[in-house]
């Protein structure tokens, strides 16, 4: 439990799902006169769930022109062509006229009914990285929320002064030792935590290898991706100049479109190391400054 994480093994599992099968491009180098991209003013981007016909909108954050690749705004003509929308004239894109990005794809309760009980072999594989996505995060949160009921149940049983003096207070070390201490000795809940996560992240990732075994080099499904991710306007690369970001204090929401997923980035994702003992567990959380405070307010509380 440091402060200074030295294996965040959660947060690295996250990159390499993003990697895998969210964000896919690497960090290139950008010249913005490459012919292969264009300047466009993208304002917006405005998702379309087809099943439902819900309709919203991201706002992004302005900060002047965004580099589109030619292939991805040839790939958005095409999408304004589905929804019957009109296609900005050339001019006015160079013009810099406000662009909105479209996107069609499955919203979080049609993707539920329509994606994720998909029996489809490809569909499936992603499905089940996606279930073991979710078992990485939720043990690295049950974990969290397990050690603030730690220090909380101590501090329930404290309702004298002398019973906290009888430890060692007297620096920012001393307190973190002794809450890492009355962590460590709670130990049962966080066993079973661990355990329930690894007989299901074992699981999964024997059905998952299997699977993608006999599965071909390439292949597209619907993957889930945040509306309040970062997104790159390049086919190829993520750049500066490519990137744009949501601005801040939208709502967040899932939404499902077509992804292609490489073979070799399943298996990458399996590969990782996930966490298998309660040290790294304590590790992963790691140490939260708040506990320091609610044993100093309970100290200052009692002296009253
Ligand atoms: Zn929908």
């Amino acid at each position: 439990m440091q402060e200074e994480k030295q294996t965040n093994i959660t947060d690295h599992l996250l990159d390499v799902f993003n990697y895998s099968f969210v964000e896919t491009m690497p960090y290139g180098f950008f010249w913005t006169k490459d012919a292969r991209y264009m300047p466009v003013n993208l304002v917006d981007k405005r998702y379309h769930c087809p099943k439902c016909q819900q309709e919203f909108t991201v706002k992004y954050h302005h900060t002047g022109v965004t580099y589109f690749s030619k292939t991805r705004m040839a790939a958005q003509r095409q999408i304004y062509a589905e929804l019957g929308l009109d296609f900005p004239a050339e001019d006015a894109i160079a013009a810099e006229q406000p662009f909105h990005y479209e996107a069609i794809g499955y919203c979080q309760a049609c993707a539920d009914q329509e994606v994720r009980q998909s029996p489809e072999f490809g569909q499936r594989i992603y499905n089940l990285c996606e279930k073991l996505h979710q078992a990485d995060e939720l043990l690295a949160a049950k974990a969290r929320r397990l050690m603030d009921q730690a220090v909380e149940r101590w501090l329930t049983g404290i309702t004298k002064s002398e019973q906290l003096l009888q430890y060692d207070l007297s620096s920012h070390e001393a307190l973190r030792d002794l809450i890492c201490a009355i962590i460590l000795e709670d130990g049962e809940p966080f066993e079973a935590v661990l355990k329930e996560y690894s007989g299901e992240a074992m699981a999964l990732a024997e059905e998952i290898r299997a699977l993608n075994a006999k599965a071909p080099e390439t292949w597209t499904a619907y993957t889930a991706r945040s509306t309040a991710l970062y997104e790159s306007m390049a086919d190829d690369l993520y750049h500066e100049y490519t990137v744009v970001f949501p601005e801040a204090g939208q709502q967040a929401r899932s939404f499902y479109v077509q992804h292609i997923i490489e073979r070799d980035r399943v298996e990458m994702f399996l590969q990782q190391p996930r966490i298998t003992t309660l040290e790294e567990l304590f590790m992963d959380a790691g140490f939260h400054e708040e506990w320091i405070d609610a044993v100093v307010d309970k100290g200052l509380s009692l002296q009253e």
